[in-house]
């Protein structure tokens, strides 16, 4: 049985930076999505709202790219893949390493997201952080910080990183049902 690895805002929009919520609750679309395929979710921790609270400012990934925040990301995704070994769900062995034949593990990230971003983050190098300038930002082609490291962790146990899959709740003009379009769009390329 293949299993997802859901960023925290898909089951949680309480998470999200102030006015980011594109949805109540849950981002049933996606969710129901992921059921219809048959997938174990799992849901990830939010690296934001566990580094900066649910207050946080918005930021770029050049504001969130530091030592701190890094190695925050990186305790985090250590729990993460600690989860997946000891996960009962995960009883076939081989469903915790996503090189295994016939194992489908992916990571649902969210483009746009400066931690979660799978494809796409905000990015804003000349902003310094003034408030009146919080929208001076634009999207670019990266991965965000958080997927950065889980990445990472996975490769410091010598386990092939999963497919990421990006949807882009936090890209202009989101919706729950244009988030399952990108799901689907993603699971299938
Ligand atoms: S996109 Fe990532 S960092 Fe932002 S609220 Fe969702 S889980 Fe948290």
């Amino acid at each position: 049985m293949p299993i997802a690895l859901v960023s925290h805002c898909l089951l949680n929009q309480n998470a999200k930076v102030s006015d980011g919520a594109i949805c109540p609750g849950i981002v049933s679309p996606v969710i129901d999505l992921l059921r219809e395929r048959g997938f174990r979710i799992l849901q990830m921790p939010c690296p934001e709202f566990t580094f900066a609270g649910p207050d946080r400012w918005w930021q770029s990934k050049e504001q969130y790219d530091t030592p701190t925040y890094r190695e925050h990301c990186r305790e985090l995704a250590r729990a993460v893949v600690d989860e997946m070994v000891v996960n009962p769900l995960a009883v076939d062995p081989s469903a915790v390493d996503p090189s295994a034949p016939g194992t489908e593990v992916v990571v649902i990230g969210i483009d746009g997201s400066p931690s979660s971003g799978v494809d796409l983050v905000t990015s804003a190098p000349g902003w310094r952080g003034e408030p009146g300038r919080a929208d001076a930002w634009t999207v670019v082609p990266g991965r965000g910080v958080w997927i950065e490291e889980l990445e990472a962790e996975f490769r410091s146990r010598g386990l092939r990183p999963p497919r990421m899959v990006g949807v882009g709740m936090d890209l202009p003009g989101a919706t729950p049902d244009s988030l399952r379009l990108d799901l689907e769009s993603g699971l299938a390329g």
